[in-house]
């Protein structure tokens, strides 16, 4: 049977149907002859069908000079339909499953001579399609989905405001999860059923990094047993009906962690803040990195913190803008996008605050609004 997901969602055909037309204009602009998309966050962005990922072609056609289309298995056609995509006016090509899908899509372009293809389109999809259309270049799409897809609307805005609420809501529950003796997969699993039980639909990650596994920033969660003065690094996040991610850290400690971890604390707490209040459209997001990465190098923790300020979130929890250092690239109202510095020593200890930001007219916007104080749990 074909899985057929409800989806709540306020975004509906006028708002899809004004994306793909962006799409189509910025492919048309650069000559691209059509725009390919296979199941993911762009082509529920596009046209709210929130499609399987199979080893069978569903693929979205976005001719540049023409009408869109969409080819999926024949098994998955009452899922398209059950979601908005039936709304689009959009035919819905049902391919058997003794038919070949990539000659149904070429046959949709004919003539087409350079094709983008979705930045997450799987490398055997991608190479089929080749071979079907041995005359069209290919390139990635995501260079014209991404510049639409980061400028959000207000929905989209309020969308990722449930999605911070939602997330924070959780935060405000893992204290009274935290003690010596529960291992970081215990406090795990009871958090992944907070995530679902306050509003998401899918756990995309949980972390629960105590102690010295604090210091591997994309540590997840193993059978280390909490013990007295540890630091925890709580990192987590999912996905809302809508299809919209959350994604915070806050930091715990079981019992008190000592000066020293206080003191470096501080230091962090006033770095992240420093990046928030540099953030705001016209500002570049090298200065919003540097904001952060200049105070914990002035107080010696610069060598300590190995990653980037901050990613872009929206329908995948990391996309575009993201927050690196030296990236000119200026930011406007309606980004939206991560501001989590953190020190890992190696062997010792770690943390990360995070908050997801969207840049307003004269500024930002918190998205996650539990306070940044580390916590220490008795
Ligand atoms: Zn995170
Ligand atoms: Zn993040
Ligand atoms: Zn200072």
């Amino acid at each position: 049977m074909p899985y057929i997901k409800t989806v709540k969602s306020e975004f509906g055909t006028a708002d899809f149907l004004s994306r793909m037309d962006k799409v189509k204009s910025a492919a048309r602009a650069v000559g691209i002859d059509a725009v390919l998309v296979t199941p993911g966050a762009d082509l529920r962005y596009l046209t709210g069908y929130d499609a399987k990922a199979l080893e069978r072609l569903t693929c979205l056609v976005i001719p540049t000079h023409g009408d869109a289309s969409i080819v999926v298995p024949n098994l998955e056609v009452l899922a398209a339909l059950a979601s908005p995509i039936a709304d689009l006016g959009l035919p819905v090509i049902g391919c058997g499953e003794g038919q070949d899908p990539y000659a149904r899509v070429a046959d949709l372009l004919p003539g087409a001579l350079s094709i983008a293809v979705d930045d997450h389109m799987w490398a055997s999809k991608v190479l089929r399609l080749k071979a079907a259309m041995p005359d069209a270049e290919q390139q990635l799409a995501g260079g014209l989905i991404e510049p639409i897809r980061m400028r959000k609307d207000a929905r989209e805005i309020a969308a990722l405001r449930r999605a911070g609420a939602a997330i924070d809501r959780v935060h405000a529950q893992v204290p009274a999860l935290l003690r010596v003796g529960r291992t970081e997969r215990e406090v795990g699993r009871d958090i992944a059923e907070l995530i679902i039980s306050e509003g998401h639909v899918s756990v995309d990650f949980v972390i629960v990094a105590a102690g010295a596994n604090g210091a591997s920033p994309h540590h997840d969660v193993s059978d280390y047993v909490i013990q007295f003065g540890d630091a925890v690094v709580v990192d987590i996040g999912g996905t809302m009906p809508d299809g919209y991610c959350s994604d915070c850290t806050r930091m715990y400690a079981v019992g008190d962690p000592g000066q020293e971890y206080l003191a470096k604390y501080d230091i962090l707490f006033d770095a992240q803040k420093n990046s928030r209040e540099m953030a705001r459209p016209g500002v570049s997001a090298g200065s919003v990195d540097a904001a952060a990465r200049s105070h914990l190098d002035e107080h010696g923790l610069g060598e300590l913190f190995i990653h980037r300020t901050g990613h872009g979130i929206g329908m995948q929890t990391h996309e575009e803008p993201y927050i690196y250092q030296g990236n000119p690239f200026l930011l406007e109202p309606g980004m939206a996008f991560s501001i989590e510095p953190g020190f890992y020593d190696e062997g010792r200890f770690g943390a990360r605050i995070e908050d997801i930001v969207v840049c307003t007219e004269t500024g930002i916007e918190s998205m996650n609004n539990q306070p940044h104080e580390l916590v220490v749990v008795d």
